[in-house]
Parts: structure tokens; sequence; C-alpha cells
């Protein structure tokens, strides 16, 4: 590769991250990203942890004719089990808005990437006379657009959208700012678009809390609560509330007037942060290493569980047959009955079903206690980070 620049600050004072890898990768929406590379690296300037590779540089094209996730039906959604009971991403995403500010009556809100309009539909019932905008670059453009009828709904990207929006109250983006070239460049539009004291709300993925995120090859920036405070202070906004909840980080911006201290402590924090995932991330390969070869030498099935990109991408970075493995296991349910690799995914049921002995996780760190739990119940070994 070339000489390589931070997106954010055009830094070229790098440190490479593990891993560098290429061959076949692993996308969020877990499809495969054939002949990709993993080019992970931080900026020593400004602390930005980013992808140099993977999907930067032809991110439209890839939104518009590949982006998949969670498209095979409308009633397929992330679950989020951080709450109580599993509800899903969209309706705590939106609970959790409302716990950090109270909105007018009346406003505008527009929202970025909004995929099948999940958010919007819970946004919309307590908001009823809010105006919708919204935009969606991949085929959920369609879905979108037939569920918001009377709002202003086009198939875009933050790039190319059309200025005619104007100025709003309110911008979301959520699950987006990981995919995005240049995520300072996104909070500068937004920033553009909003009136003055207008609030921008951001859900991405607290790499702090995701080492697995290493091995995706489309979230091109690992944010952390760090970059995040980073990111807003340079792009001029003001933090109003943020929030760790599960994997996600939950952040509500307001649009600012004033001059805001950026923060000089970044690269340290999250170098801290690196150092804890790469030793993370490691180990959740040899947990499937080791899995595998004690399956092999007792002549047992093993499965994967969770759709974490350690277990996706492992076939791919250790080298081997991905007919090895016997099930992909998650507790989400609108996976099961799809595939993985050509193997099969399903709940807990699957272990009795393929007589399955041995189980690596591909899960957050934040989830092994909970499903270590569950699966010793079921009288396999569990091999885990
Ligand atoms: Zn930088």
């Amino acid at each position: 590769m070339q000489s390589v620049h931070c997106p954010c600050c055009n830094s070229e004072n790098l440190s490479q991250v593990y891993p560098q890898f290429t061959g076949t990768c692993i996308k969020s929406d877990m499809e495969i990203l054939p002949k990709a590379s993993i080019a992970n690296r931080q900026c020593l300037t400004c602390g930005l942890i980013f992808n140099a590779a993977g999907t930067r540089g032809h991110g439209e094209a890839f939104y518009r004719d590949s982006y998949s996730l969670m498209l095979r039906s409308l009633e397929a959604s992330i679950q989020s089990f951080a709450g109580v009971a599993p509800i899903s991403q969209a309706e705590r995403t939106h609970q959790i808005l409302r716990e950090m500010t109270t909105l007018p009556a009346q406003g505008r809100v527009l929202e970025a990437g909004a995929g099948k309009g999940d958010f919007l539909t819970f946004f919309a019932k307590e908001s009823q006379n809010w105006d919708i905008c919204a935009f969606e670059p991949s085929g959920a453009f369609e879905t979108l657009r037939a569920r918001f009828p009377a709002a202003d709904i086009r198939k875009s990207d933050y790039h190319s959208v059309d200025m005619e929006i104007g100025i709003v109250d309110l911008v979301v983006a959520l699950g987006v700012l990981e995919h995005v070239d240049n995520p300072l460049d996104m909070l500068r539009w937004a920033h553009a678009r909003l009136k003055d004291g207008g609030l921008f709300y951001i859900r991405v993925p607290n790499f702090e809390r995701n080492p697995n995120d290493l091995f995706c090859a489309d979230h091109l920036s690992k944010l952390t609560a760090p970059s995040l405070n980073w990111l807003a202070a340079r792009a001029g906004f003001e933090v109003v509330a943020l929030r760790e909840a599960g994997v996600p980080i939950f952040i509500l911006l307001r649009k600012s007037a004033a001059p805001q201290r950026v923060p000089d402590d970044v690269v340290e924090k999250n170098a801290a942060i690196i150092a804890n995932n790469v030793a993370v991330a490691k180990r959740a390969m040899e947990a499937i290493v080791n899995c595998r070869a004690r399956a092999a030498e007792a002549k047992e099935s093993f499965a994967i569980f969770g759709l974490g990109s350690s277990g996706l991408f492992a076939p791919f970075s250790l080298g081997f047959d991905a007919g090895d493995i016997a099930a992909y296991i998650d507790e989400n349910k609108s996976v099961w009955g799809s595939s993985i690799h050509g193997r099969p995914v399903g709940g807990l049921d699957m272990i009795a079903k393929l007589g399955i002995k041995h189980v690596a996780l591909a899960v957050s760190p934040v989830y092994f206690q909970q499903v270590t739990d569950k699966l010793l119940k079921h009288d396999v070994k569990v091999y885990s980070a």
C-alpha cells in the first residue's frame, strides 16, 4: 500500500494494528467480501482507529449494490440484549434518545442511512407532529419509502443528498458513522444541516466492547467514547449525553456556536483499548483453533456460538474448510434457518440435534459469562477468549 493518511486529520503518523490480512474478508452484514484487505491503523496524532483498506473508497457503490443486513425480511431485526427483556435495537435506540432529551412538540428530523425505517417508526409514533426526512443508499430504500409515504425520502448517501432538505432540528445516524470513509466529514455535514442548538443523535458499535470488530472489513472506523468526544469537539458540537449500553454506544450532540475544547488524550486512551482488544481478538481466534482441534481429536462435532466477526472470519483467516463447522448458533430468532458459508444457523436446540460437543464463542466479551452459563447446561465444552 502507498502512503496512508488518517482520514480525519490527514496525519501520516500511524501505527499498525492487528490483523493485517488480504483475502476473503467479512462484512458487518455477515456476507463475504472477496479479495479485500484489513489494514488496521491507529492515528498517533488524533487517535482514530481505522481500517485503511476494506471497503474504503468504494462505499457508495458498495451500499447501493450489496449491503444486505437484515433485509431478508421486514421482521428481521437486530436484537438488543442489554436491557431486562430483549427488545429490538431500534426500540432501545428510540428509548435512549427520549431518556437523553425532551424534544419539542414540533420539528423536523432527518435520518441519515435510515435503513427500513425501524427507528423512525418508533419516533413518528411519539412525535406525530414532526416532519420526517430520510435517505438510504441501499436497497432498503424501497421499504423505507413504502413505510413513510408522506415523508421526504431519498435514495442517496450523505455526500449527494439533495440540499433542498434544508435545515432540521434533529439529525439521526444509527450504525452509519463507522461505515463512512471520514467520520469527521459526516459530523461536519450534520452540523451544516442543523439549526443552531439542533441535535445530532448517533449510535455506533463501541469498539471498546467489541474486539471482534478488528476483523470487520466495512467498519472503517473502530469508534470509541474518546474518539467520539474528539470528533464532536472538532466538528463544533457539545456533548449532551453519552451512554454505553451493551455493545453499542449512544451519543447526543448539540450544535454549538462556541469553540469546543478538543480532547488531547485520545491517542493514549485508544492505545490502551487497542492493546486490550488485540489480546482478546487473538484469544478469540485461538479459542476457535482449540475448539476445532479438540473436536477433531475426539472425532466430535463443533459449533460457533454468535455471529461475531471472529467466527465468520475464522475459516478464511485460519485457512480451514468452513464445512468443518457443524453450525452457527445464535439466540436471535430472526437469523434461524439461514446459513453462513453454507453452514446452518439455528438456536441452542442445534446442539442436541447435531450432536455438538464443542462450542467456541464469537460474541462480545460483554456476553462471555452469560453465554457460557447457558451453554454449559447443554453438556458441551465451551471455548472462549
Ligand atoms: Zn488522525
